[in-house]
């Protein structure tokens, strides 16, 4: 009889452990595979935009002066191009998924104030020496100018 084919399918089940598992009561397992969401490290972002251009949805949107990344989790259709575009490789596919959203709006990361400090300082460096620079220039040009 066809039938008897499932009885050892079925002894083998009952000593081993459920394929299911009782999420919510339990944390969920992802596959190895899994895309969830995307994440950043907003912190290690350096603005370059990259992203936002290999993004075929426009779901980002980045300002560097104040250190910011944003996303529309609503128009992200999770296929992973800004994660393989980032040079910086602060974005990463996160397993499991957000909480359902029930109006769209943007999702803005920021940096620290430590990073944005540190960052502003940095841009103000530059700056004074690209001065120093051009003065110094200025200087040289009227001197050789006067020796003429
Ligand atoms: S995963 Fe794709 S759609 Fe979503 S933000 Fe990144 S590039 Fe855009
Ligand atoms: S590609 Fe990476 S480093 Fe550049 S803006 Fe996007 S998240 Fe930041």
């Amino acid at each position: 009889m066809a039938i008897m084919n499932f009885v050892p399918t079925a002894l083998k089940n009952l000593f081993l452990k459920p394929v299911t598992t009782s999420y919510p009561l339990e944390p969920a397992e992802y596959p190895e595979r899994s895309r969830g969401h995307i994440r950043i490290s907003i912190d290690d972002c350096i603005g370059c935009g990259m992203c936002t251009r290999a993004c075929p949805s426009g779901a980002l949107s980045v300002n560097k002066n104040a250190g910011t990344w944003e996303i529309n989790r609503f128009d992200c259709v999770v296929c992973g191009y800004c994660v393989e575009k980032c040079p910086k490789k602060c974005l990463f596919m996160e397993k499991g998924y957000r909480t359902p959203d029930t109006q769209k709006a943007t999702e803005t990361f920021t940096k620290s104030p430590e990073v944005l400090a540190a960052e502003e300082a940095k841009r103000k460096e530059a700056a004074e020496k690209a001065a120093a620079a051009k003065a110094a220039m200025a200087a040289k040009k009227a001197a050789e100018e006067t020796k003429k």
